[in-house]
This record gives C-alpha cells, structure tokens and sequence, in this order.
C-alpha cells in the first residue's frame, strides 16, 4: 500500500469537511481520479519530479490531492495545493507512462478550473496577471488579437530593438524581459517563405485530391504566418483541395490548461459552427474533409472538443464529429503518401512537441516525413518526447522550472551536432529557439513543414512568386 499519510504533508485541520458544491468541476473527474492504483510508473516520465523528487509535485502525487480535494478533505484554498497544480507543466508525459490510462490531462484541466472557481490561485505578480489579462481579455477577441500581434510583430521587426537585444543591452536591464524577447525573436521566418507569400504550386499528377481546410490558429497566424503558408502550399502539392474558413477563432487550448474551461467551450463552439458548412459538405465525397493543424497543442484540444462539450445538448456530437475530422498535418502527410522534393543536404534533430507525442500519441510521423526529404542526415536526440519547459505560457509564468528543464533539453540538442532543429509547434520552437541562444547551440529551430516545403521550392514545384 502506498504510504499516504508519510508522503504528504497536510494536517487533519486543512483536511475538513466543507460544502461539495465549492469544487464541482473535480467531482465530476471522479472516475477519472479513481482509475488511479497509484503504480507509480509514471514517475520517472514527470520532468517536475525529475527535478524536484517530491511526491506532492509527480502525477500519482497531484491526483492524490485532486481526490482530497473532490473528497472534500483538503482545502482548495491550502496555497500548497495550487502552487503543486500550478507547477504542473501538463506535458501529458504520465499519460503515455500509465499502464491504467488515467487522462490526466482532464484532471488536471478540472483541477485548475476548481481552482479559478473558487480564486483561490495565489497571485503571482506582474507577469502572471498580465498573461491571465490577455487570456480572458484578449485572445477570445479576433479584432482584439490581430491589434495584439501587429504590435508584436512590429516590436519583432524593431531594427533598434533588434540592436539592443544582440548587444545584450535588454539582458543588463532585465533578464526576464530579454527571455521574452529571444521568445518572440526566434518566430522570425527562416526560409524567406514569408516573402513568396501565396505561392501557387505545380499541379502533380497521382496525387489523390483530399478536401482540407487549415485551423490557422492565433499564434501560429499572428507570429509563424510564414509555416501556415508553407503548410497551405505542401498541402496543395500533396492533393489538398483547401477550403478557407475564415470565421475560426482561437482554439481555447490556453484557457483550458489555464483553467478557464469555460471560455475554451466558448471558443470551441464558435469553432464548430465556423466548420460546419466545410464538414457538412464532404458528406458526399469519397474523402472526407479534414481539418489541418500544424500546432501541436492546438491540435490536441481540437482532437478533444468532443470531450470538452460532452455534456452540452446542443453540441456534443458536433462536437465529436469535428475532433474526428482534425489531423496533425504531419499524419495526414505521413498517411497520404508523400509527394518527394529536392534534397536538403544538412544534418537534422527533431524534438517531439509533447501534445503531438503524448496527447495526440502521433509518434512516428514526422520521423517518416523527414525521412521521405532526401539529403536530409537524422540525428536522433536522446529522450526527444521529453517536454522542452514551453508548455504554452509555463516558461513566462514558472520560469525558474522552465529554465531547469529547458537546459537539460539543449544539453541532448547540442550532443547531436544537428544544424536543424524541428518540431511542430509555437511554443515549442519559441522555447527552443531561445534555447539555442542562451546555451549557444549551433542550430536553427524550423517547423517540420516549413523544411518540407523548402524542399519542394528547391524541386521548383513552386511556378508563381510573389511579394506579399
Ligand atoms: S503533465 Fe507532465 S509535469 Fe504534469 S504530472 Fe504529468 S508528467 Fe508531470
Ligand atoms: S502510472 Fe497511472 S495509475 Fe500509476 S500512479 Fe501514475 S497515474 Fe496512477
């Protein structure tokens, strides 16, 4: 039996009785809670208790005291029980790791929604409140986000702030904000892609025409504008018949793993309308439409609306229908066969972004796409499922854990001596990007897409450039 009252360390007098309607949202988890045997296995997967050893901050820890709360016998209120759920980067690594398939990842969705229900989510300061304003007030607001990310963008292309963050003059005054930076910096186009813009592509003959359409996304639209174009022409060269819908708005995955359950059911249903015309269509086409992401994360809640909205009888086989129809551009690519481009004669590493490996379990993917790109040389990285310390907004808002978990990440990327490093998500390459600059890798961070979109620019599968 596992020692409970050894490992954790809370009186009787934090664990009483109060009233079940103060934590809703983890009582109706119960099942999910007691899918638990308390194994451990998971463990050794969990990156904070790699680095801290303590029991409270692993996931059998965390679910044990998600239970003492839906049980009513621990204080959601105890600072200790949200700084331990707080410290949580929800990498989703003790899911793939747990022979009983505990999804914690709703658990721990449930467990901040609890949390933020009852405010009792300590502080934090300046850069925590300031990420909680532009979650609730800025990201569910499209007009609002295009003003947000103009204004990033601007600061990105800054000459004079590019000056002064390559002198280190940013870093003398304030680290923190020159972390930020290196975040935004690193979003810059690798390949020119920008600059071709909505390039038309060469028609190639026996490639199946599939009907798609892109969730563009907020940040991947704001910030890597130039990957979702790379991703619009690599799917028009591989049969992709795109379907613009412009209605889309943010995914929600930022307020779920925030807590904010409620905006992201918001969101998602603004979603599935936005869709429905596109996937009511395909009912009669011999390859049903699908829906294309090419960030992990966002594709991971696009996969689990069906989930999210299982209790709302208006939405819910909608609901399912949609996340049925959601592909990670990488295993709609590694499944349609690919068409081959030019070779790229440089030495790659690809870092698996954990809501891709762990969440979606699309594993071998873009290892296949990789290898379908000649002249490429792989590079395996040792422990690439490992999180990076992204984790959406986890490196602005935990940044001491971020920062220990992201130096062991780069330690592995320099030991490949790749010259490319690829991944498949904004947070991610942001992370890593910064990375490679603080611990002086001798890389650059590319979407996988962007790679293989290069290579068929190479091929010249791309007939018309033009300045956007
Ligand atoms: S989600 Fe990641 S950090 Fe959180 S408990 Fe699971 S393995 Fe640990
Ligand atoms: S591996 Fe699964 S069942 Fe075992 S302790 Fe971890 S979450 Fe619980």
């Amino acid at each position: 039996m596992w020692p409970v009252s050894e490992t954790y360390p809370f009186t009787h007098k934090q664990m009483k009785n109060h009233s079940t309607t103060l934590h809703t949202a983890l009582e109706a988890e119960m099942d999910k809670i007691l899918g638990c045997i308390h194994c451990g296995l998971c463990l050794p997967a969990c990156p904070t208790y790699q680095q801290v050893g303590n029991e409270n901050d692993s996931p059998r820890g965390r679910i044990y005291l998600m239970r003492a709360v839906a049980e009513g016998r621990l204080e959601t209120t105890t600072p200790a029980f949200a700084r331990h759920i707080d410290l949580c980067l929800g990498c989703r690594a003790c899911e793939t790791a747990c022979p009983a398939g505990v999804n914690y990842g709703f658990l721990l969705e449930s467990a901040r929604e609890t949390l933020l229900e009852q405010k009792a989510q300590p502080g934090g300061g300046l850069q925590k409140g300031l990420l909680k304003f532009a979650l609730r007030h800025i990201f569910p607001y499209p007009g609002r986000l295009r003003v947000a990310f103009t204004l990033s963008r601007w600061m990105r292309n800054n000459r004079l702030l590019q000056f002064a963050y390559r002198k280190g003059w940013v870093k003398s005054v304030s680290p923190s904000a020159d972390f930020a930076l290196s975040l935004l910096m690193t979003t810059q186009p690798q390949w020119g892609g920008a600059a071709r813009g909505e390039t038309h592509s060469n028609v190639v003959a026996d490639v199946v025409p599939r009907p798609v359409s892109v969730f563009t996304g907020c940040v991947m639209e704001g910030l890597f504008k130039h990957a979702n174009d790379a991703t619009k022409r690599v799917l028009r060269i591989n049969g992709g018949q795109l379907d613009p819908v412009p209605e889309q708005v943010c995914c929600g995955a930022l307020h779920a793993h925030a807590g904010d359950v409620e905006t992201a059911r918001k969101l998602a249903r603004q979603n599935i309308d936005a869709f429905d015309e596109f996937l009511r269509a395909g009912n009669n086409v011999k390859n049903l439409p699908t829906i294309i992401i090419n960030a992990a994360g966002c594709g991971a809640l696009l996969k689990e609306y069906g989930e999210l909205l299982k209790h709302d009888a208006q939405y819910a086989e909608r609901a399912r229908l949609f996340s049925s129809r959601v592909k990670d551009i990488t295993e709609f690519l590694a499944q349609g066969g690919l068409v081959q481009g030019a070779p790229i004669q440089k030495k790659v590493t690809y870092d698996a972004p954990c809501h891709l490996y762990h969440a979606q379990r699309v594993t071998n993917a873009p290892q296949q796409l990789l290898a379908a790109i000649p002249g490429l040389e792989y590079k395996p990285l040792e422990g690439l499922q490992d999180c990076c310390g992204g984790a959406g907004i986890y490196n602005l808002s935990e940044p001491e854990m971020s920062g220990k978990i992201l130096s062991d990440k780069m330690s592995k990327v320099k030991a490949t001596e790749a010259e490319l490093l690829v991944t498949a998500n904004p947070g991610c390459h942001m992370q890593l990007g910064a990375g490679v600059r603080s611990y002086g890798a001798n890389c650059s961070v590319t979407h996988i897409v962007e790679l293989l979109d290069e290579s068929y620019r190479q091929a010249g599968y791309y007939e018309t450039e033009q300045q956007s």
